[in-house]
């Protein structure tokens, strides 16, 4: 798709619809192969993850199953804010789970971090984590991300799945928000 109407709100193409899907495919296969034999529950991260996970789900040829939580780390705005809140809590106990969290981006990995914590203390048997894309240069914590679609700079970025005030997610591509918009 062209998405022409917002042509003029990015500043330049971090992943083209093709990159992302070629890379969804990769990361599929080797989480194939991870948990061969073994359990696997994805964790979608609402609603920036939508993307990610309907693509990645579909392309592991195995069992698998999904559930998701909502949690506010941002506001309207454009930055970390550290501090997390459960907005949607998981519809199951996952004690004993082999859980994969399944995220669109980390940036400070403060959010993350405490994703990982919150759900190993519900007793999982193992949490990892995925990732469409991390900014390696904003870390504030470091977060052991197994899996990593993209590292990209620290610049502000919308489309498949992260949002600028709930608008651009419905982007099949990755591009850099121009600061007009937001400034
Ligand atoms: P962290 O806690 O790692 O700083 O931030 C994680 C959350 O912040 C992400 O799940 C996402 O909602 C939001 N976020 C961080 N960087 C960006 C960005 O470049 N674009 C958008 N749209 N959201 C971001």
């Amino acid at each position: 798709m062209e998405h022409g109407h917002v042509a003029a709100d990015i500043e330049r193409v971090v992943a083209s619809a093709d990159q992302i899907q070629a890379r969804i495919k990769e990361l599929a296969a080797q989480v194939a192969k991870d948990y061969k034999d073994r359990d696997l529950l994805l964790v979608g991260v609402l609603k920036g993850a939508v993307m990610v996970m309907a693509d990645l789900a579909r392309a592991i040829d195995r069992h698998l199953e999904m559930d998701w939580m909502a949690v506010s780390s941002h506001g309207s705005g454009t930055k970390s804010s550290g501090v997390v809140r459960i907005l949607k809590d998981l519809d199951r106990d996952i004690t004993n789970r082999e859980v994969l969290i399944v995220e669109d981006i980390v940036d400070t990995g403060l959010t993350l971090d405490w994703l990982k914590s919150n759900l190993e203390s519900r007793g999982a048997k193992s949490v990892e984590i995925l990732t469409m894309l991390r900014k390696p240069e904003a870390a504030k914590v470091k977060v052991d991300v197994k899996y990593v679609g993209f590292d990209i700079p620290t610049d502000f970025v919308v489309g498949y799945g992260l949002d600028f005030d709930e608008k651009y997610r419905n982007l099949d591509f990755i591009g850099v928000l121009a600061k007009h918009v937001y400034s």
